[in-house]
This record gives C-alpha cells, sequence and structure tokens, in this order.
C-alpha cells in the first residue's frame, strides 16, 4: 500500500469517528445546531476528508502525476553550447536520493553522483576524467561484481523487457518500462551502465519481473570507478524503438528519441 494510501485510510478512520461524534452531539442536544467542526467536509467521488480538507484517495494503479520536460542547456567539454530537453523531479518526488530503491543494496548514502541535468551550466559535473558535462543519471559506487537486480518503477504497466545488451556506457543493458503518467501510457528506458557482465541469457525482447536478474556491477567504460549507472529516459511520443534501434543504441538515447529524466520521478519509494 502506498503512503498516501495509508493516509486515505487515516483520513477515512479520523472521519468514521467524526461521524460518530457528530451524531452523538445531534441527538443530544438540538436538531437545529448547526453542524459542529468535527463534521467531515463534503469531498468529491475519490477524495476523503481530513479536517476541513479533502484529500485524494490515491490507490496503486492511479496515475502518476504529468511531467512536462524542460529546456535546458550547457557548454560541451568542446565549448559548444548544447540545447537539450530534460524531466526534473516532480515537486511532489522526494529530493533525498534515501528514500529510494535501488537495483543494487543500499540502505543510504549509496548515490554518490545525482541528476545535475536541471541545473544551470556552472552547476553541472565536470571533471577531466568525464567524457560529459552534466549528469542525467544516478551513480551508485557498490562492490565489483554485485549483483543488479530489477525493481518495478513507479505506475509501472507489467514487466520490464529488455532492448539491448552490449557496448554503450561500457557494457550496457537498456530495459524498456511502461508507465502510467499524466493520464496516458508512456514508455520510459532505463540504462544500467559500466556493467562487468549482463546477467546470463540476457538478450533483447527477455522479460524482466521485479527481482530479476540485470548484471553485475563492473567498471566498464569507466575504468577503476566501479558503480551502476543508472539512467531514466522517457521515450518521445511516436518513436518507434525497433527501428531506432537498427540505427544503433546510441539512437535511443539521442534527445531526438528520448528524453532524459530526473531517476526519482520513476524509481520506487522505500
Ligand atoms: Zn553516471
Amino acid at each position: 500500500m502506498t503512503a498516501l494510501a495509508c493516509l486515505g485510510t487515516a483520513a477515512l478512520t479520523a472521519g468514521a469517528g467524526a461521524a460518530r461524534g457528530a451524531a452523538v452531539h445531534v441527538a443530544s442536544i438540538a436538531l437545529a445546531e448547526p453542524l459542529s467542526p468535527l463534521t467531515p467536509a463534503l469531498c468529491p467521488v475519490g477524495a476523503l476528508p481530513d479536517g476541513d480538507a479533502c484529500v485524494r484517495i490515491q490507490s496503486d494503479d492511479d496515475d502518476a502525476p504529468d511531467a512536462p520536460s524542460q529546456v535546458n542547456a550547457h557548454h560541451d567539454k568542446r565549448g559548444r553550447w548544447i540545447v537539450y530537453d530534460q524531466i526534473p523531479r516532480r515537486p511532489d518526488r522526494p529530493a533525498d536520493y534515501d528514500a529510494y530503491r535501488y537495483p543494487v543494496p543500499c540502505e543510504h548514502g549509496c548515490v554518490v553522483s545525482g541528476y545535475d541535468l536541471d541545473r544551470p551550466d556552472d552547476s553541472q559535473r565536470r571533471g577531466w576524467r568525464l567524457s560529459h558535462v552534466g549528469h542525467g543519471a544516478v551513480d551508485l559506487p557498490q562492490k565489483k561484481g554485485t549483483p543488479v537486480t530489477m525493481v518495478p518503477l513507479e505506475h509501472q504497466v507489467g514487466d520490464a523487457e529488455v532492448v539491448y545488451v552490449g557496448p554503450l556506457f561500457g557494457t550496457t543493458v537498456l530495459t524498456r518500462h511502461t508507465l502510467r503518467e499524466g493520464g496516458q501510457l508512456r514508455d520510459y528506458l532505463l540504462l544500467f551502465g559500466h556493467l562487468d557482465a549482463p546477467a546470463p541469457g540476457l538478450a533483447a525482447g527477455v522479460h524482466l519481473a521485479a527481482g530479476a536478474a540485470v548484471g553485475f556491477v563492473g567498471d566498464t567504460g569507466s575504468p577503476e570507478l566501479v558503480h551502476l549507472h543508472l539512467e531514466a529516459r522517457r521515450i518521445r511520443d511516436g518513436v518507434d524503438i525497433g527501428k531506432v534501434l537498427r540505427t544503433g543504441p546510441g539512437a535511443l538515447i539521442d534527445n531526438d528519441s528520448s528524453i532524459v529524466c530526473d531517476p526519482r520521478n520513476v524509481l520506487p519509494l522505500r
């Protein structure tokens, strides 16, 4: 049950108590007296009273709110001004990386480098060892060989599907996830980068349920920096993944095909 569903149950209990209180009040004093403040507010269908406010009941199959993309830009390593789309963290999602579950074991403090493509150019990640400016992902250092297992994303419909296994960000696995968002179904990609190896038998078309093996943490493409690079991207409407992949996996993570997204919008909460 989600936190909000719990809130809904609490509101229901409080509402029932308030209703009982109101009934006693009316019976023992006077029918003509105005309804006391304990009387539950009248709420529309799909909402419950919480004091004098209405709280929307959120069930597990509700949509995520819409998450519009925004335009941002930065100077790349060669000094060119690069304009790109990105989806920042929604205001309803916690900023604290420790609030989320990850595909690797993580108690707290596992994310050493977070999402910064929503920040101004001069606040984005740069370093002589880094090939890119900015970071559209989370980095999770782990011991080499640590198993990476699938986590179901928030509002995901069905299993994830492997769309690519091979070189990209070092040894990489790309998976497709269909999410309910903003009143429609949208496809997202998860990119698992710098793997030591993919899970045995993993290939395009394989379906991965929660807990299924994705691969093993490594440092391919990032020598001696053993970590999982976990990136989330929303496939643009109308993009045919199979067709784009025929151009190569890089085309799928191009701004024309998919929009980089703060992973906190889609990762499951603890
Ligand atoms: Zn990274």
